[in-house]
């Protein structure tokens, strides 16, 4: 199986390219190498013979094109994925996240590609105060991030709907573990602790995330892949329901260091309480 993997220099695509070398897989890992992508992400597979690296914008009509003939499946994790970038600036998400999205839907279109997965987020949904969004329930984003992501999962559907492209969505869950750029939660709290820098918590800390291992969401992604339906969405999720304040006291005590750290800084626009899936 040959894939065209999109973000591969990312955090969560990088694991994937490992994932799925080592499941025999040929791949084309196509990056436009932003602030978040690093070619060290891969460098330990950059010398496979199964590997290819392009450095392209998957907005870019002519270099997609030029990268799918013999491709079987597109993987797409390329995406600006920074909320509080977002709220600042939302421009490139909507290049990256909805133009650049439906540029690579039209490239599998036009060139037959036999299966596209578009990799989302549980944040599509919006917050939700009790129990958990099933893949049936509608979407309703709060942030220009999880917008942006949504407006790419409609045109997903749509291209499935209106032209038969072979196509589904995962929507996973807030993702942990290595190479995660250091502005998202885990990755910044644990840096700052270890340089003895004060955590900024948003707010009262009390917003809910549901947390999934890197490699834990590679594999959902994985069977999404190999065995989904084609039209479908599938939640992936870890069953690890926590505030951010207690994802930060953790922090402080596996890096040994005190409350005193903490600073409650005012809340993020928009914020979400709490995001939940249902899994089943
Ligand atoms: P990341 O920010 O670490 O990596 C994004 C990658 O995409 C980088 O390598 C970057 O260079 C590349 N990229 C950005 N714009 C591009 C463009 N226009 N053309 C080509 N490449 C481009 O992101 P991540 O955390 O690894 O997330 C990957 C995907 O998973 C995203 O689509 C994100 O929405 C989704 N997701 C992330 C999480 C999470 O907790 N990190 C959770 C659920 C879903």
């Amino acid at each position: 199986m040959k894939l065209l993997v999109t973000g591969g220099c990312g955090f969560i695509g990088s694991a994937f390219v490992r994932l799925a070398l080592s499941r025999g897989a040929e791949v084309v890992n196509l990056d436009k190498l932003t602030y978040a992508g690093n070619p060290a992400n891969v460098a330990d597979v950059a010398d496979d013979e199964g590997y290819r690296f392009v450095h392209a914008d998957i907005a870019d009509a002519e270099a997609v094109a030029a990268a799918v003939p013999g491709v079987d499946a597109i993987v797409n994790f390329a995406a600006e994925s920074h909320v509080d970038r977002s709220i600042l600036d939302p421009t490139e998400f909507i290049n990256t996240d909805v133009v650049g999205t439906a540029v690579l839907l039209e490239a599998a279109r036009t060139a037959g590609v036999g299966r596209f997965v578009q990799v989302s987020t549980d944040e599509v949904y919006g917050s939700i105060p009790h129990g958990a969004f099933r893949e049936t329930d509608p979407i309703s984003p709060s942030s220009p991030y999880s917008a942006s992501k949504a407006g790419g999962d409609l045109q997903v559907l749509a291209w499935h709907r209106t032209f038969g492209l072979d196509a589904v969505i995962t929507r996973g869950s807030n993702t942990f573990g290595p190479r995660q750029y250091p502005e998202k939660l885990i990755p910044l709290f644990v840096t700052n602790a270890l340089d003895g820098i004060q955590l900024p918590v948003y707010g009262d800390g009390m917003q809910i995330r549901d947390w999934i291992y890197v490699d834990d969401h590679c594999e959902g992604i994985w069977t999404a892949l190999t065995e989904g339906a084609a039209g479908e969405v599938y939640n992936v999720g870890g069953g690890n329901e926590e505030p951010n304040l207690a994802i930060t006291r953790r922090i402080l005590d596996l890096t040994g260091r005190d409350g005193s750290l903490v600073r409650h800084v005012a809340d993020r626009l928009g914020h979400d309480r709490r995001y939940a899936l249902d899994t089943t």
